[in-house]
């Protein structure tokens, strides 16, 4: 398939200001060197605890912040440095839909005016076209013609999100990144919304980049997951591979409090409980993001950090254990097989 987003050691850093002066005395690596490709018509999980930079991450590659450094190519054309006019015409194929939906619609806004804004900004449709696809876009996403002049506190949370979704699928985009767009829902609705958004992908064609702390739900919905801890990502992968045989200590520790779905082959003797709190973005330990949580941690990982590489084909880690030029640790039980 072919590469839709292309991602390479994408920093965000958040300058630290203090004093009278407010001079910048440090800065929060809040994305720190990630590196991902995202094939055109799959989902790729991006999944974290909360803190780890993933919705930073997100905004980030859609450039609704600017990156410290880094490349994000969409379809092979830079948006990491794109200038206004030229990210004014890319904004359409790629937009987001928001956790909060109640917090990312304008309450003074009508449902048609809420998913229209984005036709009036980027099209030059005439009052009845921009109608016309507005109503489209409700029947796209389950919502009823009939609240088009509703406003968003008449709706449930679920439906604030359909609102959300077709506003996001407006301008025809190619690439969406959803983060956590379903957290803030009912349990007894979050099924539904995940299931438009898979519906919603094959009828349009659209790639995502779904971010969500819910693990159960990222097996369930991507086809490819990467792991991040502490501003960066350290481990990708396809997901069932992922799920089945974690690579680095942190998936294993992450996916080994997840709940097993036949609770006779669950084994809570087997969570890995981690020592210590995540450690601050403003100050990230030296060597490996890890070392100071990590059950294998080694010499080597206080001192350098380890390379986010493929390990094998579609498979990518960054972690000492898997370090070929290191044969010492060649005798590990986690070595890849
Ligand atoms: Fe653990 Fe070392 Fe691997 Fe980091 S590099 S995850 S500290 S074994
Ligand atoms: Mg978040």
């Amino acid at each position: 398939a072919k590469k839709l987003v292309e991602v390479r050691d994408l920093k965000m850093h958040f300058p630290i200001r203090s004093g009278l002066l407010r001079r910048v005395t440090g800065a929060v690596k809040a994305v720190d060197g990630v590196s991902f490709d995202i094939f055109e018509g799959e989902t790729l999980g991006l999944v974290g605890e909360s803190g780890c930079g993933k919705s930073t991450c997100g905004r980030a590659v859609l450039r609704l912040y600017e990156p410290t450094s880094g490349s994000i190519k969409l379809d092979g054309e830079e948006i990491a440095t794109a200038p206004f006019d030229k990210l004014r015409r890319l904004r359409p194929k790629m937009q987001m839909v928001f956790q909060d939906p109640q917090a990312s619609l304008n309450p003074r806004m009508t449902v048609a005016g809420i998913i229209g804004e984005p036709l009036m900004e980027h099209t030059k449709l005439s009052e009845k076209e921009r109608l016309d696809r507005i109503y489209q876009l409700m029947d796209a996403v389950g919502l009823n013609r009939d609240f088009a002049n509703r406003y968003p506190h008449e709706f449930s949370g679920g439906q604030r999100q359909r609102i959300g979704i077709a506003r996001a699928l407006a301008l025809n985009p190619k690439f969406i990144v959803c983060d956590e767009p379903i957290a803030a829902l009912d349990v007894s609705i979050q099924a539904q919304v995940v299931n438009l958004l898979e519906e919603l992908q094959d009828e349009f064609g659209l790639t995502y980049l779904f971010i969500s702390h819910d693990l159960s739900m990222v097996r369930h919905i991507a086809d490819r997951v990467a792991v991040m801890y502490l501003g960066k990502v350290v481990e990708l992968g396809a997901r069932d591979v992922l799920y089945d045989a974690p690579l680095h200590p942190y998936t294993e520790a992450l996916l080994s409090a997840v709940p097993e779905p036949d609770p006779v082959s669950h084994d809570e003797a087997n969570r890995i409980i981690l020592q210590g709190d995540v450690p601050s973005p403003a100050n990230p330990p030296q060597g490996c993001n890890f070392c100071t949580r990590c059950p294998k941690v080694m010499a080597i990982c206080r001192q350098i950090d380890p390379e986010f590489r493929e390990v094998k084909p579609g498979r990518f880690v960054a972690c000492h254990l898997y370090n070929e030029t290191r044969p010492e640790t060649a005798g590990n039980a986690a070595q890849p097989t």
